[in-house]
């Protein structure tokens, strides 16, 4: 498999429970203890009601594609040259919350919006991200 690049997160008291959880594997995403919302990205106030009593959710890992893009200009310089073309993933969870990602395996040059996918955590470095792959049909 290709050696993955990513840019390393720089995690803040509203996210690190998100990483630490990534690390061993988990999608948790923060809830609102006081409307319900589920949502991403980790911040530290609820984005629909402004709520800071915060709690976490395991996420299932499963989606459908909402939209994606191919990636052929390595933005992040010439050491990126080698993971071009890449694919950047819109996926909506099952449980409701969209999210931005990017899509790894070998078919992601012929995924359509709408097409199941499902977390995967490759290991980076000195980390673990929430990256995505088409799940296998049927
Ligand atoms: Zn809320």
């Amino acid at each position: 498999m290709l050696d993955l690049l990513a840019t390393p997160p720089n995690p803040t008291g509203a996210s690190a429970p998100f990483w630490d959880a990534c690390d061993r594997g988990e999608l948790l995403f923060p809830k609102c203890g006081r409307c319900g919302h589920l949502f991403y990205y980790p911040r530290r106030h609820c984005p629909l009601c402004g709520d800071t009593a915060l709690g976490w959710q395991r996420m299932s890992g499963r989606g459908t594609v909402f939209s994606h893009s191919h990636v052929h200009v390595a933005f992040q310089g010439g050491a990126w040259d080698g993971q071009l073309p890449y694919t950047v993933v819109l996926v909506d969870l099952a449980e409701g919350p969209r999210m931005l990602s990017r899509l790894i395996g070998g078919d992601a040059a012929a995924v359509r919006s709408g097409d199941a996918v499902s977390v995967v955590f490759p290991q980076i470095d000195e980390r673990r991200y929430p990256f995505f792959e088409r799940a296998a049909a049927g």
